[in-house]
């Protein structure tokens, strides 16, 4: 069965541009091949560049960006752990059990969906005992970027680790580990980075990496991943195979991402962003997160009364190849989640949705 050419302006995966399907559409060859080396090599130092951090440790791991969530979990919180945990989504409740799953004493600090959670409330929870605080940076279910301002100070102050899932708003959003202070970040391909789905990039600075010892987890154990992944004397020791093409299809994609330049692309999807709401609004829609508070690279609206909601989305997916995604949780009916991610953040991506979204409301 042949595969239709869907615009995907969901919550992801997001369109991946012609470059990075013939990059990975390159010929497969040995995860040991000195070429492929080359080629982990750059991916690294690529990731870097578009993380914002001099972290030697920067690496994808092999699977989606739920993996990176777990490297991060098992490399880094030991069960007894007071972990801070801000949950006001999906994502941050998934980390929440992710947590809970392995042993941590888990401190959640709720707060509404659709509406940042006030830093006060996160530094209260924060305390001498806390081994680490972990927030969303951009909360894919609601559409709400979480300041980071002040997270880092704090959790220093304590000798905790500062742990924040960027998915979504890498390459999207302004996110730098460094100056922001992220100790461990986890993000995803098949987001703002438009790659296909399969690789979770992760970062880990010099405070985390003294507290790295052997797992639970063998697959995701850091330290046997390193002797893959770093380069130097010592041959690269086989721990797992890694998907050599999704490697070549993230490094295209970083590639791209690098030659617009970060902060031409944050400014990219604010634009695009507002751009969308502006014309969404005509048609009565309203965005679920406040001024100010709103995650560019992804549109949570509010759905009017009176329309069929996944009447309206089935349309727009089977009559004009458009898919955009539903609610979740208590938003589940209620809202729709437009991406503006990467190559979803053009004009023409805009206008499509626009013209197929009028037709199926008339
Ligand atoms: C998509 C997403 C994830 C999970 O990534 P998968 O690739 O679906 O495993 C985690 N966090 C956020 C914020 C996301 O948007």
């Amino acid at each position: 069965m042949s595969v239709p050419e869907r615009l995907l302006l969901g919550s992801g995966p997001s369109p991946v541009p012609r470059r990075v399907l013939d990059a990975l559409a390159q010929p497969t060859i040995g995860h040991l091949d000195p070429v492929f080396a080359e080629i982990m090599d750059r991916c690294r130092a690529r990731l870097r560049d578009v993380l914002l951090t001099s972290n030697d440790v920067t690496l994808p791991i092999s699977g989606t960006g739920s993996a990176g969530m777990e490297a991060m979990v098992v490399n880094f919180v030991r069960p007894g752990d007071r972990v801070v945990c801000g949950v006001n989504g999906l994502f941050g409740q998934r980390m929440a059990d992710e947590l809970g799953r392995n042993g941590a004493d888990v401190v959640v600090v709720e707060g509404e969906w659709g509406r940042a959670i006030p830093t006060e409330r996160l530094l209260e929870a924060v305390d001498d005992r806390t081994a680490a605080l972990f927030v969303v940076h951009g909360e894919t279910s609601t559409g709400v970027r979480q300041p980071l301002d002040g997270l880092a100070d704090a959790c220093r102050a304590v000798d905790a680790l500062l742990l924040v899932d960027c998915v979504t708003s890498l390459a999207g959003a302004p996110i730098a580990i460094d100056a922001e202070g992220v100790d461990v970040a986890f993000s995803g391909t098949q987001k703002c980075l438009n790659a296909p789905p399969g690789l979770a990039p992760l970062t880990v600075g010099p405070r985390a990496l003294e507290r790295l010892r052997p797992g639970r987890s063998w697959y995701f154990d850091l330290t046997l991943l390193l002797g893959y992944w770093t380069p130097g004397e010592a041959a690269r020791a086989y721990h797992h195979t890694a998907p050599i093409n999704l490697v070549y299809a993230l490094d295209e994609a970083l590639a791209i991402v690098l030659e617009e330049g970060l902060p031409e692309r944050w400014e990219r999807h604010a634009d695009a962003h507002e751009e969308l709401l502006d014309e969404l609004r005509e048609l009565g829609f309203e965005r679920l997160a406040p001024e100010g508070e709103q995650l560019a690279s992804l549109l949570c609206v509010r759905v009017p009364e009176g329309i069929d909601e996944a009447a309206v989305r089935r349309a727009l997916l089977l009559r004009h190849d458009i898919e955009i995604s539903g609610g979740l949780g208590p938003l589940a009916g209620r809202v729709w989640r437009i991406g503006v991610m990467g190559e979803g953040a053009r004009p023409e991506a805009r206008e499509r949705l626009v013209e197929a979204l009028r037709a199926e409301l008339a």
